[in-house]
């Protein structure tokens, strides 16, 4: 079943269209990654998805359910997680607290489990969230919309500017959710590692949708198209 379908996708930032017709769909279950070079519209289709910048045309649906015409909070409520480009957390309260705070829907997800994947955010659950380092940060950006219980995690940039080592427990931690059937929608610059974590790639170009297929379909010469500087 889809759990996620966009159609047709058109958004404005005023009067400059950015997005021209996106389409995308994420199966129960399926990890998509959402591709192309800078300024393509990856941020701004996920800020679509969730209302942020609400589109001005075309359908999202969640579960079947058409979602564009409501407000941020209440599609989150319906249950997506995003872990925003530049992992916003509160940066005076602790680590448990920020947990605490996002804590939403009842499932898989709580304070214990977090704890279990990330034992380096147990470690500092009384520490202020701004006193971690980065990978921390991103570690507790994950958590905090895990902790929402979503049917989807939208993870927008998932590794950028971290360390070698801690980008490849962010990694890991994306195959633990992968094989326990977590839906994913994630966007990262890291082919070698984004690419063996996808069941499906969509690439965007000039704010449209131009291409979808398996990670094994997206070959070089494709890549180099799509992809290159
Ligand atoms: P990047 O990898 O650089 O984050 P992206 O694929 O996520 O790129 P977007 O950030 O979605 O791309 O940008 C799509 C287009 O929308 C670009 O032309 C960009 O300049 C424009 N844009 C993005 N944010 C704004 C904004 N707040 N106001 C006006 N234009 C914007």
């Amino acid at each position: 079943m889809k759990l996620l379908e966009i159609a047709g996708l058109e958004t404005f930032y005023g009067a400059s269209q950015a997005l021209f017709g996106v389409d995308l769909d994420v199966a129960e279950g399926e990890v998509v990654a959402l591709m192309g070079r800078n300024g393509m519209g990856k941020t701004t289709t996920i800020r679509s998805i969730l209302a942020m910048t609400p589109a001005r045309a075309g359908k999202v649906r969640l579960g079947g359910r058409e979602i564009q015409a409501m407000r941020p909070h209440r599609i989150a409520r319906l249950g997506i997680g995003l872990v925003p480009e530049g992992r916003r957390c509160f940066p005076n309260l602790t680590v448990a607290e920020n947990l605490l705070a996002a804590a939403a829907r009842s499932g898989r997800w709580n304070l214990g489990e977090i704890n279990r994947l990330f034992p380096r955010l147990e470690e500092r659950r009384d520490q202020m969230a701004r006193t971690l380092s980065g990978g921390e940060q991103q570690m507790l950006a994950i958590g905090r919309a895990l902790m929402t219980n979503p049917r989807l995690l939208i993870l927008d940039e998932a590794t950028e500017g971290l360390a070698p080592v801690i980008r490849n427990d962010i990694w890991a931690v994306i195959r633990v959710l992968k094989a326990e059937g977590q839906s994913i929608l994630i966007v990262d610059k890291t082919l070698s590692e984004l690419l063996p974590s996808a069941d499906r790639c969509v690439v965007l170009e000039k704010g449209a949708t131009v291409w979808s297929g398996r990670p094994d379909e997206l070959t070089p010469s494709l890549q180099d198209r799509y992809l290159g500087v």
